[in-house]
């Protein structure tokens, strides 16, 4: 394979001779092995005991029939999974995705880039993730309801707040949190508040965890530019995206004074020239989970069918949506537009081939294992606080987020300093992920 090594080379052939099909798994396992070719050669210890094929192979994969019955009394059949990719720092933790895309290799990419997005954030939380290929999109509360009790009453047995603990992603919010954590207590009779995260104020969340994600985001890029003497004041930003990451993304941006002229759902974006007006944005997306044609429809703003966001010209670049959401001309506009700094909010949001484009034209690029894990770090802190059975207040969670966010952007640094790339957020994260991944595994043995 071009630009592995030739240890990493065999992982990689390993990978996808196991693993047939499965492209997003390849493309996250390819990312992050390119990275380590320094590591492993500093470091044979990992090779001896082969840690990184262990990496590779997930500990344990869980694939089950989800039967439900919707509001005309037919009976639904979905597939659920969960990936428990790894635990050497603690407790799988990740999210669930609830969208028709969803097959094991999605899965398996996002639990295995958890992995190191987790070791990162320096709290005790191993990698995983799950969800289904339901669409909820067009459903009804009832059905919505419905199709999560099915799916806790089989994944019930395999969680738990010492063992793997889930959490929303794409198509899983409170209101799904809520109808699993409700199933899973009333099978168990426990009211093991740990076992999710993302619950509802009331019933063991944590303030901050609604905003976490993009607020994390916007954290990572504001200690970005500060490192380059620069600020978000008066920033021409654009936002793919509408949901969860992408709202509060847009909210901190505007607390620091940068403009977000556009965001975007799947129909198309949205353009305004004076930003985005986010009361509308979470009345229409949160309130109703309407569509954003309909924000632009109330608004009388601008909506761009079938054409990338990506044409906007912008200062920053968030993508907040879903995997490869920007490919490679999509990076080559941005560069010609004069954008200098993107940072992935989704998941492995940009190509291979565009992460290349930002590289060669020195555009500063924060992968998502680094630039979105103040989520899933705001997860830990809701666990520390069920743990404690406390419940911190808004600031107190907010400055601790802010620590985490700093810390992961100072790692990245000074580990690509370490490994002779300065300045290259892909290599610090990826080898600060594994190296403390690495080292834990080494510890516990084989
Ligand atoms: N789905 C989020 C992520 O991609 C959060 C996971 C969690 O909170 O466990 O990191």
């Amino acid at each position: 394979m071009p630009g592995l090594d030739e240890k990493l080379a065999d992982t990689y052939a390993e990978v996808l001779r196991r693993n047939p099909g499965e492209s997003e798994f390849h493309q996250s396992v390819h990312e992050v092995l390119d990275s380590l070719g320094p590591v492993v050669a500093k470091h044979p210890e990992y090779a001896d005991a082969a840690v990184i094929n262990r990496l590779c192979e997930p500990e344990r994969q869980i694939i089950f029939r989800v039967p439900w019955v919707d509001d005309s009394g037919n009976v639904q059949i979905n597939r659920g999974f969960r990936v428990e990719f790894n635990s050497a720092l603690g407790p799988y933790k990740g999210g669930l995705r609830f969208h028709p895309t969803v097959y094991l290799g999605i899965v398996k990419f996002l639990g295995f880039e958890q992995i190191f997005k987790n070791a990162l954030t320096g709290m005790p939380i191993g990698g995983g993730k799950g969800g289904s290929d339901f669409d909820p999109k067009g459903r009804s509360d009832g059905e919505v309801m419905r199709f999560c009790q099915a799916y806790m009453t089989e994944l019930y047995r395999h969680i738990g707040e010492y063992t793997d603990v889930p959490a929303g992603d794409i198509g899983v919010g409170e209101r799904e949190i809520g109808y699993l954590f409700g199933q899973y207590k009333r099978i168990t009779n426990r009211y093991e508040s740990g076992v999710l995260t993302g619950k509802g104020l009331a019933w063991g969340g944590s303030l901050v965890r609604r905003e976490a994600t993009g607020y994390g985001t916007v954290f990572f890029v504001e200690e970005i530019l500060r490192h380059r003497h620069d600020s978000f004041d008066g920033k021409q930003v654009v936002v793919s995206g509408s949901g969860n990451v992408a709202v509060y993304a847009i909210e901190r941006v505007q607390q620091l004074g940068g403009i977000v002229v556009a965001c975007s759902d799947s129909g198309g974006y949205v353009y305004e020239e004076k930003g985005i007006d986010l009361d509308t944005l979470k009345h229409v997306k949160e309130q109703r989970r309407g569509r954003l044609l309909d924000y632009a429809t109330e608004r009388t703003a601008t909506f761009v069918e079938n054409r990338p966001i990506w044409e906007v010209p912008c200062d920053i670049a968030l993508p907040c949506a879903t995997q490869n959401e920007l490919n490679g001309t999509d990076a080559a506009t941005l560069v010609r537009n004069g954008c200098t700094v993107v940072a992935e909010g989704a998941n492995m949001p940009c190509t291979p081939e565009a992460a290349r484009v930002f590289a060669e034209a020195g555009t500063v690029f924060a992968p998502g294992k680094a630039a979105n894990a103040g989520g899933v770090a705001t997860s830990a802190l809701e666990m520390q606080q069920n743990a404690s059975r406390d419940s911190w207040t808004f600031d107190h969670t907010l400055d601790r987020l802010g620590d985490i966010m700093r810390g992961i952007h100072e790692r990245c640094l000074t580990t690509a300093d370490e490994y002779g790339a300065p300045g290259n957020y892909t290599a610090g994260a990826n080898i600060a992920g594994f190296t403390k991944v690495a080292d834990a595994m080494l510890a516990l043995g084989v």
